[in-house]
């Protein structure tokens, strides 16, 4: 791009041209529409080609720096595949083609209501996404809960966040991904980076992390792959793919064993220790390096490095978390944390790397299975009292829980499975594991819609097809990684044709109920938001547009207008009854589907720098699909040579459950026993074609991390 170039980091600053051409035309503050870090970006209305200059801002996660993705986010904006006119087909045999909006929304409302009246409520259920604003995931929530009458809906974050979200609430009390401000890290001595790669996925990120290095402060990453983050490292642990709870139990018994217990802190802050205690006794080194492959020496001096700081920071990413015992993999290492100290102490932490865009604010306004908004849970009398007092409706009116996302997708069209489905903002045709059976049961639907601002793989397979606004071209908050509140803001007027989310909703909430129950206006949607989460965990009572843009974004829990957010979170007490933080004891177990002679090699997967999430965005930009068009297969040389593969031959990976191509990319970055490949791709390159979605049992998180495979020429 003409008005970029690159750093070292491989962030993108502007030039000062652009920043001239910004000047000229206005531009509004804004942040961009990926992934959590919610980098500050300006946006001005262009003529020519691309309807939007993007610019970097100043803000505190990425101090004037984008990533690729964010430089090139305007180009969506102009994409000639962009949707204008609702799509429908009369039978899923024949094509999708232009109708009205009041065909298309009757349509849908027609077919919902044939579906409730024949199958009952829970017969329609609702899909969202982790890049929903904080507004569109209240609406739908409510749409789903008030309007539809089901229990079932979910959302695409549940594939991002949910084990640590799992594990905060079982040791916190709350689950909160960075319970302090990101620039934190570049104070801490020692920072553990548990399976996550911002160097790719979040790059503005890294600058935190190299200062912290430039003050003499140690950077340990734990990750199969030697990534463009663990290249920057101090240590580097490359632990056998699913075994990274044994790695975390290794490291609390060594600090057990050599005296580091902050046992002040642990006497003063914290319950459940004499249960984990012994938990971890079996752990000694030998025997973990033998689970992890992971040298006893590198378990020495990541303890060493954790002990010897004065403010040290532990934080956890999809590595493991997505996985069939995510949820205990991180609750491994809180403990861990907890047994130094660190949790609520200046400087120190434990948090989580939340990844897709309002993945944090998405599953605290209840989008999500099991809760309402405010991150209440929906089987709480008390919270259901609150919530459906703010809606106007009974109590008892309002369903239970309903199915997590998987689960989910996996009953469609079954005997008791949901009939119809309502897509938003989501391409779960790519993003769900075991894509081959996914395909299967949307095909079993006898309703899908979806709002979309492309034809998506799953737009492709709907009977009705809704174009939606996008994130410049809308009002609305999200809620970052840190958990601070902030503005998306209205730069660009939406292509005649196209409608907010909030607006379709609320046009069939009047096709449904004789009540109006949901507003297209977002400012009201968030009043009554804040209402709504009065008094709960994700409190934005004390938030308001106004204070967002006087105070460049808020810190829940905000629960009066003078309250000044809350930027540190533990400082004084938990948010359990006793204000104590809980130790949870875990063991390691097995990954749900582990080699054997017929599926030698393990299949890690993750996201690439040029490509967010399913790519239904950013495989549409000239530039990303410039700098990474294809899938690939990242694999050992030593490897290669075994199955005869050469660099760039075309691979195939198979499972059980189905197979994928890519091109062989050789590097000895990866394990031997490992291959990795990026998910952003459809079709023959579908890695979810291949993955296996068994579950976490408490997140209901799939084994994304981890399945066995064999790797041959794809011939
Ligand atoms: S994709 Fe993430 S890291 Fe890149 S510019 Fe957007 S918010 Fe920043």
């Amino acid at each position: 791009m003409s008005h970029s170039c690159n750093t070292a980091d491989g962030t993108l600053k502007p030039s000062a041209r652009t920043l001239d051409q910004v000047s000229l035309t206005g531009a509004t503050p804004t942040h961009c529409p990926y992934c959590a870090l919610q980098c500050g970006m300006h946006v001005a209305a262009a003529t020519g080609d691309s309807p939007a200059i993007v610019t970097a801002r100043e803000f505190p996660t990425n101090r004037g720096r984008l990533c690729q993705k964010g430089w090139t986010a305007g180009e969506l904006l102009a994409s000639p595949e962009r949707l204008t006119t609702p799509l429908a087909r009369r039978s899923r045999q024949l094509p999708l083609e232009p109708v009205t909006w009041d065909e298309a929304l009757d349509r849908v409302a027609e077919g919902l209501q044939h579906v409730r009246r024949t199958h009952g409520d829970d017969a329609v259920a609702v899909f969202g996404g982790g890049g929903l604003t904080n507004e569109k995931a209240y609406a739908l929530g409510k749409f789903a809960r008030v309007v539809l009458g089901t229990s079932n809906i979910d959302y695409n974050g549940r594939f991002c966040m949910s084990s640590a979200a799992a594990a905060l609430n079982r040791a916190f009390g709350v689950d909160r991904g960075l319970p302090f401000p990101l620039t934190d890290l570049r104070e801490a001595d020692t920072v553990l980076v548990v399976g996550g790669n911002p160097a790719e996925t979040m790059p503005p990120l890294v600058q935190h992390l190299s200062a912290q290095r430039d003050k003499g402060g140690a950077l340990i990453v734990v990750d199969p792959r030697l990534t463009a983050t663990a290249r920057q490292a101090s240590l580097h642990l490359q632990p056998t793919p699913g075994t990274d709870l044994a790695l975390a139990l290794g490291l609390l018994h060594l600090v057990i064993a050599r005296g580091h217990v902050d046992t002040a802190y642990v006497d003063g802050r914290t319950s459940g220790f004499d249960a984990v205690r012994p938990s971890v006794a079996s752990y000694w080194p030998q025997r973990v390096e033998r689970i992890t492959g992971v040298p006893v020496g590198q378990l020495e001096e990541v303890v060493r490095l954790l002990t010897t700081a004065e403010r040290a920071v532990i934080v956890t990413a999809r590595g493991p978390e997505q996985q069939s015992k995510g949820t205990d993999t991180v609750t491994a290492f809180l403990n861990l944390a907890l047994a130094l100290g660190l949790p609520g102490r200046p400087g120190s932490g434990f948090g989580c790397l939340t990844g897709q865009g309002n993945g944090q604010g998405g599953r605290e306004h209840g989008q999500k299975a099991d809760q309402l908004p405010g991150y209440r849970r929906i089987d709480d009398p008390a919270a259901r009292a609150h919530v459906a007092d703010v809606w106007g409706v009974d109590p008892d009116t309002l369903p239970g829980p309903g199915r997590s996302a998987y689960e989910l997708l996996d009953s469609l069209g079954e005997s008791t499975g949901p009939k119809a489905l309502l897509v938003f903002g989501s391409n779960p045709a790519v993003s769900a594991p075991s894509a081959g059976r996914v395909d299967d049961r949307l095909a079993a639907l006898d309703l899908l819609v979806v709002s979309d601002v492309v034809l998506s793989e799953t737009a492709c397979r709907a009977d009705v097809v809704l174009p939606a606004a996008q994130w410049a071209e809308e009002d609305g908050t999200i809620t970052n990684l840190e958990g601070r509140v902030l503005r998306r803001r209205r730069a660009l007027t939406p292509p005649p044709g196209v409608r907010t989310d909030l607006e379709t909703l609320a046009a069939l909430s009047d096709r449904l109920s004789d009540d109006a129950h949901i507003t297209g206006d977002p400012r009201a949607t968030f009043d009554e938001l804040r209402r709504a989460s009065a008094g709960g965990i994700a409190d934005y009572a004390g938030i308001s547009w106004e204070r967002i843009d006087a105070e460049d974004g808020v810190f829940w829990p905000c629960p009066s207008d003078d309250h000044p957010g809350t930027p540190r979170m533990f400082t004084d007490a938990f948010a359990t009854p006793d204000g104590r933080a809980r130790f949870v004891p875990v063991e390691h177990r097995p990954v749900a589907e582990d080699v054997d002679e017929d599926f030698p090699t393990y299949l890690t997967t993750g996201r690439v720098l040029a490509h967010y999430q399913s790519g239904a965005q950013t495989r549409r930009v000239r530039a990303l699909v410039d700098a990474e068009p294809e899938m690939f297969i990242e694999i050992h040389p030593d490897l290669a040579a075994h199955v005869g593969l050469g660099d760039g031959d075309r691979a195939r990976v198979v499972s059980r459950r189905g197979s994928t191509e890519g091109t062989a990319r050789l590097t000895r970055a990866i394990r031997a026993d490992t291959v990795f490949m990026p998910f952003h791709w459809s079709g023959r390159q579908r890695a979810n074609n291949v993955t296996n979605a068994a579950l976490d049992p408490v997140s209901k998180m799939p084994e994304f991390k981890v399945c066995a495979v064999r790797v041959e020429p794809a011939g």
